[in-house]
């Protein structure tokens, strides 16, 4: 397994800051905003109330249940608290299902460009994904047609990433109908990475939770704790789907992690009840940020961006800003780290090298530096 690209910029970033270096720090996809009062004073509590031992490795019952209570008022689906598994991040749901449905020689058919860890975690059960590649000209939309053309027999699953990091492209509620209905036919499993859920801009978002009671079998929903209440450092995410699966992933679970951390689940629960409020206020500032943002990168010599449609991140095709000596997104970055002073990461990691990833996850103030200071390297 290689490093995680993006934790290579983010460690680089962090000696540049270490040596007093003043950053401006695009780099890391990780809210600027502090974690929900309600869910910090929950954990606390629990801390106090001395909740510190090994709960059920699944989850504590009250989470598993207000999770599937959410999924059906959200998107009507029809999980039961024994479908929902509370895990260590989203990152450790994706990863126990890839070992708990992936086995060598299987094809697991994916988006391109796609999170860096989907990949990795694929190769290291033994399968392989299959790219299909989304455009920057139509906003990096997730169409049905490719995705499905590239089916063949060795295809265990189609893993969709919808709002996408890097790209913010997003699927719409009919190509999402079409893969997981062909998918039921087939007998594939469709994961759904819905980590930025939350994060539509332009349209509702088409989550599998609204396919789940037509297709039990077939729809796997990831969801994270992480970015939704910027709670990153908590490590809670979440899977809800058919009880094999779910069986399965426990089974993992139990003898990977255990638990994820009491305490932190408490605080998760108070923040899925009590946070929607401080939710709704993130999500209109980072609305805000990607107006003010977008317009701007566009006029930055060889920048083109098209506005995200999800997520928190703008995605620009740089390669017209490419030169000897910064070619290439990953000579970029280091041209923008060294030069510019400007944190961002290459395209390479996600598997396009014209464009670099910008996170709006940081304050205004920040991102007009950086672009003061990226037009100022280019000029
Ligand atoms: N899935 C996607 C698409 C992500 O971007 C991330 C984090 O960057 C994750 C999953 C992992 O999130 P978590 O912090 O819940 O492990």
């Amino acid at each position: 397994m290689g490093e995680s690209a993006t934790l290579r910029v983010a460690r680089r970033a962090a000696e540049l800051k270490a040596q007093g270096v003043a950053l401006a720090d695009l780099g890391a996809g990780e809210p600027d905003f502090r974690s929900p009062g309600v869910a910090v004073e929950a954990a606390r509590q629990a801390l106090a109330d001395g909740f510190t031992r090994y709960t059920a490795s699944s989850g504590i019952p009250a989470l598993r249940q207000a999770l599937a209570a959410w999924a059906h008022e959200r998107y009507g689906a029809p999980w039961s608290a024994g479908q929902a598994v509370v895990t260590v991040g989203a990152k450790a749901a994706l990863f126990q299902l890839a070992l708990a449905l992936f086995e060598t020689g299987q094809e697991v058919v994916l988006h391109s460009p796609s999170w860096v860890s989907f990949d990795e975690q694929i190769r290291f059960a033994g399968a392989r994904v299959v790219p299909v590649a989304t455009h920057g000209a139509d906003g990096f939309r997730l169409h049905a047609a490719p995705i499905l053309d590239a089916v063949t027999e060795r295809t265990r699953a189609i893993l969709l990433n919808s709002p996408c990091n890097p790209t913010g492209g997003v699927i719409a509620a009919e190509d999402l109908r079409a893969i997981v209905s062909h998918a039921a036919e087939r007998g594939l499993i469709v994961i759904s990475d819905e980590t930025y859920e939350r994060f539509s801009y332009d349209q509702p978002h088409a989550s599998v939770g609204a396919l789940a009671a037509e297709f039990p079998e077939t729809v796997v929903l990831v969801g994270s704790f992480s970015k939704t209440y910027a709670m990153t450092g908590w490590r809670i995410g979440y899977l809800l789907g058919p009880a094999a699966v779910v069986q399965a992933v426990e089974n993992i679970q139990s003898h990977a992690t255990s638990n994820p951390t009491s305490f932190a689940m408490v605080g998760a629960l108070a923040a899925l009840q009590g946070a929607q409020p401080a939710v709704e206020e993130m999500i209109a500032e980072y609305r805000a940020r990607r107006e003010m943002l977008i317009p701007r990168l566009n006029q930055l010599p060889g920048f083109c961006c098209q506005p995200p449609q999800g997520a928190f991140y703008a995605f620009p095709d740089v390669s017209a800003a490419y030169r000897p000596g910064r070619q290439g997104s990953v000579e970029f970055t280091e041209f923008l780290l060294e030069v510019a002073r400007v944190a961002v990461v290459p395209g390479a990691a996600f598997g396009s090298d014209d464009h670099i990833r910008i996170s709006f996850a940081c304050s205004r103030a920040t991102l007009l530096e950086a672009l003061e200071r990226i037009a100022a390297a280019l000029a």
